[in-house]
């Protein structure tokens, strides 16, 4: 099924993720409804946050990506990304590990919006997959930029909170009109119905 995705100016996107003790069927089902959310919104990554659940849960598919190189290590030893993808992570822990890059990045909660975010190139990922099973790898590239962008949502960042100066302040004016139509479209009274 496919979730509502909220915008910027909603407060979920600001609230820190709980961590997820037991994956349950519920957490299953909320995995394959983000995946169908992202693939209808073509987006690359999906935080729970996007569709108003505040949990340490994110979903990722890179493999419609050409343009943008990544590059995936597990124990040192090269895999393809590919073979890895779709990609859950729950309770994600990031350690940055390259210097640090400037590349564009979008995201669902800001439609239209793209700009120049910093970010370690390259990181190394704690998580457990949907199943529990722990991950632990390295990583590089669009991947690399992807799993900082997501995990930060689970903790309450945005993507605007790590864009240079200039960049934000060239995108102030679209950034202060969405805040107030999510805050409007948040005000609107439930449709009233007909009590039979
Ligand atoms: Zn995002």
């Amino acid at each position: 099924m496919r979730l509502p995705v909220v915008y910027y100016g909603h407060p979920v996107l600001r609230q820190k993720g709980r961590p997820i003790r037991e994956i349950t069927e519920e957490i299953q089902k909320l995995i394959e409804d983000m995946f169908e959310t992202m693939e209808d919104a073509q987006g690359i990554g999906l935080a729970a946050q996007q569709v108003n659940h505040a949990l340490q849960l994110t979903v990722m598919d890179l493999r419609g990506v050409t343009d943008r190189p990544s590059a995936l290590f597990i124990q040192d030893q090269e895999v393809p990304v590919d073979e890895h993808m779709p990609m859950v992570l729950i309770n994600p822990v990031i350690t940055p590990l390259g210097d640090v890059e400037l590349g564009p990045e979008g995201c669902l909660s800001f439609p239209e919006i793209y700009g120049e975010v910093s970010r370690p190139g390259e990181i190394e990922v704690q998580a457990l997959d949907r199943h529990g099973k722990p991950l632990h790898f390295r990583c590089s590239g669009l991947l690399a930029r992807c799993i900082q962008h997501e995990t930060d949502h689970l903790n309450g960042i945005l993507f605007i909170d790590r864009m240079p100066t200039d960049v934000r302040a060239r995108l102030k004016r679209d950034l202060d009109l969405l805040v107030s139509e999510t805050k409007r479209s948040l005000k609107k009274p439930k449709p009233w119905k007909a009590p039979f």
